[in-house]
């Protein structure tokens, strides 16, 4: 059967690294959660206390972001360093928010998605994989909820995680990312013209599941 590359776009939690998990593992394909990458980024500059445009750029080619698999789990890896723990916080998530709108950090990391999507057999999620990354992917999907039920489920992610998250701080958070992602002037969020869209707001996981299964093999 052809291998094809499935782009998974849509606003922060709403559930998109669950669902292109999900499907990868499904469909037998690799999964790339690209906002793992900017994250990483983004705490390679809290740690080196780089807030400069200019001297993030300069950093650039000392940052090698990659995956490790422990124990079936994908893990980042920010020059070799397991950093998927680290990465998960409010204020990396923020800061990978502030320095994706930086060109030469998306160029930087979107020549990489590019390279990893050569070999076709994958799924990869972000803000921008429909349209700058793979505008050519076979399926293209665009996951939407209303800011309410994202907050919560970020809330409860966060609580999971041991963390002491405020439901209105949370949500406040989930606001402005929103804004920022489909504001700036470099790759702003936005659904390609040929995506699907996926409102998962009143869905259970299962419908939504049987939804995107149903999509991935129809484009076979
Ligand atoms: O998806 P996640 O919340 O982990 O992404 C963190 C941030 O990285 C997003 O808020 C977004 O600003 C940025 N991002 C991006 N392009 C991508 C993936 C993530 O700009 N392809």
């Amino acid at each position: 059967m052809k291998k094809i590359v499935v782009a998974i776009d849509g606003y922060s939690s709403c559930g998109k690294s669950t669902i292109a998990k999900a499907l990868a593992q499904y469909a037998g394909y690799t999964y790339v959660d690209t906002g793992a990458m900017y994250r990483a980024i983004g705490l390679y500059t809290l740690r080196h206390h780089l807030l400069a445009e200019a001297d993030i750029i300069a950093a650039l080619p000392k940052i090698e972001v990659g995956f490790m698999l422990i124990d079936g789990a994908q893990h980042v890896t920010l020059n070799g360093e397991d950093v998927e723990s680290q990465i998960r916080t409010l204020e990396v998530g923020n800061r990978a928010s502030e320095i994706s709108q930086i060109r030469e950090v998306r160029a930087f990391l979107v020549a990489q998605q590019q390279k990893m999507g050569e070999a076709k057999g994958i799924v990869m999620d972000g803000r921008d994989i429909g349209t700058v990354v793979f505008p050519n992917a076979e399926l293209k999907l665009f996951l939407t909820a209303s800011p309410e039920v994202r907050a919560q489920r970020r809330f409860d992610e966060l609580v999971g995680k041991g963390q002491q998250p405020v439901y209105e701080e949370v949500l406040k958070d989930v606001n402005d990312r929103d804004y920022r992602d489909t504001h700036r002037a470099e790759s702003p969020l936005r659904q390609a013209d040929d995506a699907i869209v996926v409102d998962n707001s009143t869905m259970t996981r299962e419908e939504q599941m049987k939804v995107i299964y149903d999509l991935f093999d129809r484009h076979q």
